[in-house]
């Protein structure tokens, strides 16, 4: 029997939400989606899941909720880039504190079922040193950006709507998410912008030498996280990463490699509040959840050259037109 339970996917127009609602839609269940639009795009959106363009901070969304009832809630909708955290904390704190707590609210007034959480964990565990890495979850939160400190708060609020309300919820704090349809201005962009140059023959530039390192997980095992979470770790607090630290340096000459470029980066000065090296350790993901990532880098990356290259001729087929 297909599981027909009614989904909310909050920030479904966006990178990750629009492959969690495909995949939604394909299982069979009703989905609906809340985005404004800042940084996801209505074309992204499955025509099979019902749209709200509304902001989380929007009185709408309360009654959307009433009127939807979704039985699970995927809460991916934030302002995702902690480098315009920085430049603006306070619009971050409104859409990623201010906006879940609305949505965390609303959806325990309804009785929602689960409520999963797309936290971070590139951004939450501060500067790492050598033998600390991989970081487990029980490392201390010590986020260096309000971006970072912004999703710690919706994770805290969670923990208070469980205990007072009986909401169920499921953190999970993913490592630095790429893939077909990534954004190059959110946490992972890099892949998404040096791919995007290299195929347009142009030199991407590297800030520092290139040793910092991340730890880069695939967007479809992101999505197996997520629909993972909504039968189990109830309470919990889960890395989605794999473990393996990557430097920037490695991923310039992998993508080199399969786009066949040949010139070296332009370099520049490393950029203030650049953390040295993160990568996550996952071993309670795959105990608990049942979760493990399936994707090589090698095979993600490949597959999202694909994806930009197969971009780039349509563009091209269009404007030819
Ligand atoms: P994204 O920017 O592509 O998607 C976010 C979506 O939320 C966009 O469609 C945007 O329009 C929407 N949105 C933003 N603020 C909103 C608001 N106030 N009200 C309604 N809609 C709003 O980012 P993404 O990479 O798909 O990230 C999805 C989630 O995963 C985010 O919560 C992000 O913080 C988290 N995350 C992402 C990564 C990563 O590497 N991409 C890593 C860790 C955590």
């Amino acid at each position: 029997m297909p599981d027909t339970r009614k989904a909310l996917v909050t920030g479904g127009a966006g990178f990750i939400g629009s492959h969690l609602v495909n995949r939604l839609v394909a299982d069979g269940h009703p989905v609906v989606v809340i985005d404004n639009l800042s940084t996801g795009q209505l074309r992204r959106v499955n025509p099979q899941a019902a749209f709200y363009h509304t902001d989380l901070n929007d009185a709408g969304v309360e009654r959307i909720i009433q009127r939807e009832q979704p039985e699970l809630v995927f809460h991916l909708a934030a302002q995702s880039s902690v480098r315009q955290s920085t430049i603006d904390p306070a619009a971050d704190a409104n859409s990623n504190i201010v906006g879940t707590v609305r949505l965390i609210s609303a959806c325990a007034d309804q009785g929602a079922e689960k409520f999963i959480f797309s936290s971070t964990g590139g951004a939450m565990y501060g500067n790492l040193t050598p033998d600390a890495i991989p970081c487990a979850e029980d490392a201390p939160a010590y986020p260096l950006s309000p971006y970072g400190l912004s999703k710690q708060v919706g994770e805290l609020y969670l923990e208070l709507f469980q205990r007072n309300y009986g909401l169920d919820y499921t953190v999970l704090r993913y490592a630095n998410v790429y893939g077909p349809g990534q954004s190059p201005h959110g946490e992972a962009g890099v892949i998404a912008i040096f791919a995007g140059l290299m195929l347009d023959a142009k030199r991407p530039t590297i800030y520092g030498d290139g040793s910092q390192e991340r730890d880069f997980v695939y967007v479809s095992d992101v999505v197996d996280a997520n629909l993972a979470a909504v039968e189990r770790g109830d309470g919990g607090t889960y890395n989605i990463g794999t473990g393996e630290p990557v430097s920037i340096r490695r991923i310039y000459e992998l993508l080199q490699g399969i786009i066949g470029f040949d010139d070296d980066p332009t370099l520049q000065p490393r950029r203030a509040g650049d953390v040295a090296s993160v990568a996550l350790d996952s071993t309670r993901a795959a105990a608990e959840l049942h979760w493990q990532p399936s994707v090589t880098l090698e095979t993600g990356l490949q597959l999202t050259v694909d994806h930009l290259r197969r971009a780039t001729v349509q563009r091209t087929t269009r404007v030819r037109l």
